[in-house]
């Protein structure tokens, strides 16, 4: 039974992990689970699926934690900190690791799991969009074997050919990948009324249930800002070989269009369980708990390419992708920022853009060849944008 670590089993791909976890628990054993802030939750967790290790994010929350599994009777050895995490990523019994912590502070475990030669299924975009080079040369040199949970690189990964070979698109007859995103909850709003909209409607998505910062990267685009970066480095993409398509019912994940004309989709009812399940068992397939698609209530299915008007943070991260990783790991930085701003109120949706902006204008072309100078350079961006929000504080 191969060993689970769950990096973030807290969060929504974290409990969707252990939702299509706790169906095959003949299949696969849970060795580690991390959190941040829901201590309570990660026991409850702990009690259920009884893993060897538990992890609090934060190093002052050991304590804490350790109360709280000895109040419930749970037996797993308590880790803390930056060191906690890179220890369950790369321990002995975690084979497969689920990189499911959100934003930047994934970069560092997900880094320690790769190293190990993991099978890491990777949530986390952000990670790659800091440190795609590197990170994908850590993949090669540790023989680590990467497999894409995000829907859209999963439904990707599904329509490519089995012998395609990282980057050739030519020897296997692609001539554009087709990146497909619904557009978030604020598609067909009026452009003036943007500035006005609050965290609780950019964070209701009309079709997926996550966790706030992507819900919100999901309403300006910037989510699929981040996936075009993403792609690019999973499979060796260039920007020019990707096209964003807006396709409001989230049915099709994402397309791979080859030169004969043909056209390969991977549908599905919008239910992160799935990609999860097809990357835990792959080249199998097992129950996801997801229920089938229903073609009969498919009544509308439709497509159309974005306004950068109305989403102008997928311009900037389509522009930082061909830019280079000095400026994706700055949008990234700055992104993460200027979204936390948002959700507390101190500053516009439409800020949110303009802080993204500023920053990428204000940071200068660097080589960024070590873990180091990519966090070196993500302080930097993130300084930037704390700036521009005092400028831009309601
Ligand atoms: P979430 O906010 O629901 O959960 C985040 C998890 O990360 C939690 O377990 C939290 O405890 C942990 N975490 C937060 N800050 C941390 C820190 N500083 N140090 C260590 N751990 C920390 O987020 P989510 O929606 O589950 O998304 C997780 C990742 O998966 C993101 O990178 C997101 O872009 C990606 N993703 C999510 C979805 C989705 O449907 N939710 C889809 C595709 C990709
Ligand atoms: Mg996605």
């Amino acid at each position: 039974m191969p060993g689970i670590c769950i990096l973030g089993s807290t969060g929504s791909i974290g409990q969707s992990t252990l939702d299509v976890l706790a169906r095959h628990p003949q299949r696969y054993q849970v060795v580690a689970l991390t959190a941040h802030k829901n201590l309570p939750l990660l026991i409850e967790q702990a009690r259920l699926h009884q893993p060897r290790y538990l992890v609090a994010a934060d190093e002052a929350d050991y304590a804490s934690l350790s109360e709280l599994a000895a109040d419930a009777g749970v037996t797993a050895e308590i880790l803390a900190g930056d060191d906690g995490l890179a220890y369950v990523a790369s321990h002995g019994e975690s084979q497969v690791v689920m990189a499911a912590i959100v934003g930047a502070a994934g970069l560092l475990p997900t880094l320690a799991a790769v190293k190990a030669g993991k099978r890491v299924l990777l949530a986390n975009k952000e990670a790659l969009v800091m440190s795609g080079h590197l990170f994908m040369q850590a993949v090669r040199e540790h023989q680590a074997t990467l497999l894409p949970i995000d829907s859209e690189h999963n439904a990707i990964f599904q329509c490519l050919p089995d012998d395609f070979r990282y980057g050739d698109l030519q020897a296997a007859g692609i001539s554009k990948i087709l990146l497909t995103g619904s557009g978030g909850p604020f598609l067909n709003y009026q452009l003036d009324e943007l500035s006005l909209v609050t965290p609780e409607q950019a964070c209701k998505h009309p079709n997926w249930s996550m966790g706030r910062k992507i819900s919100v990267d999901s309403a300006t685009m910037m989510n699929k800002g981040l996936e075009f970066i993403e792609a690019c480095w999973l499979f060796g993409l260039l920007a020019s070989q990707i096209e964003v398509v807006i396709h409001p019912q989230s049915v099709i994940h994402s397309m791979v269009q080859y030169r004969d004309g043909s056209v390969l989709a991977q549908m599905g009812n919008p239910d992160m369980r799935t990609p999860i399940a097809h990357a835990l068992a792959y080249p199998q397939r097992i129950d996801a708990g997801v229920s089938p698609l229903d073609f009969a209530t498919l009544t509308d299915f439709s497509f159309q390419y974005p306004d950068y008007a109305r989403y102008p943070n997928l311009k900037l991260a389509i522009e930082a992708c061909q830019a280079g990783q000095y400026a994706t790991t700055s949008l990234n930085a700055a992104n993460e920022i200027a979204v936390e701003a948002f959700l507390h109120k101190q500053i516009s949706f439409t800020c949110i853009a303009e802080v993204n902006a500023a920053v990428l204008a204000n940071i200068e072309h660097r080589q960024l060849q070590s873990i180091d100078a990519i966090l070196a350079m993500d302080a930097e961006a993130r300084s930037l944008a704390h700036q521009t929000i005092k400028r831009l504080a309601v």
